[in-house]
């Protein structure tokens, strides 16, 4: 079997995390690719190794240097993410498919260099006064984080023509049906040549 990968990209708050567990949950076949960041762990709500690999900047430096990265981006000011090309090898390696999600340039560049082995969505949320909401009901970060993340909200909704698949999630029932559809279809196509 050839291994594939999945990419969910999506502006922060658009649902991304909550569609890709879902898709986890329900297909053994798929296996999630653990990003590095040097942004802190989030309380007791997040594991290293399980969330991230949560590692300090100057791990960080060394493995871009080490050309270890398929991406990376300063996601955040002085937040540092990055996709390990040993993370996805390791997936392949066991036999399943790779799914992951990241920011929309990130989501960009896996396409961008995996090709037709890989199927880039974009997830939108309904309008940027629904994601803001659902940024500030989710509780995990600071009203300027957030601030944040709804700034670059606006930017990254330019990207979504990009993308292979679009999803609205408006209703989360719905979106993560119309996930399970597009995943399913992709990975029972013929495996692309590479
Ligand atoms: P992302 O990974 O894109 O940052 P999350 O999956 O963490 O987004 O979702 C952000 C918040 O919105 C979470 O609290 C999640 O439970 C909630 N959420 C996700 N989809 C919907 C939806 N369709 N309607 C309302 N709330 C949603
Ligand atoms: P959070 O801090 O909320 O976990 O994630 C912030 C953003 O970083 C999200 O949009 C998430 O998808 C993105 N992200 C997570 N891992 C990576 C990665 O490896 N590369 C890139 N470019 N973005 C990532």
């Amino acid at each position: 079997m050839q291994g594939k990968i999945i990419i969910f990209s999506a502006p922060s708050g658009a649902g991304k995390t909550t569609i890709v567990k879902h898709l986890l949950s329900i297909n053994p076949q798929l296996s999630f690719s653990i990003s590095a960041c040097t942004r802190d762990k989030r309380g007791r709500s997040e594991e290293n190794g399980k969330d991230y690999y949560f590692i300090t900047p100057e791990d960080f430096k060394m493995k871009i240097g080490n050309d270890e990265f398929v991406e990376w981006e300063e996601v955040y000011e002085g937040a540092f993410y990055g996709t390990l090309k040993s993370e996805i090898e390791r997936i392949w390696k066991s036999g399943k498919h790779v799914i992951l999600d990241v920011d929309v340039k990130g989501g960009l560049s896996i396409k961008n260099f995996y090709k037709e082995r890989a199927l880039a969505i974009f997830v939108k949320p309904p309008s940027i006064e629904e994601l803001a909401k659902r940024l500030t009901a989710r509780n995990t970060d600071s009203t300027s984080s957030i601030s944040s993340r709804v700034f670059k909200a606006k930017f990254e909704m330019g990207f979504e023509d990009q993308f292979d698949r679009i999803i609205v999630n408006d209703d989360l029932n719905k979106a993560c049906t119309e996930a399970e559809k597009l995943v399913n279809q992709f990975l029972s196509a013929e495996p692309a040549i590479v």
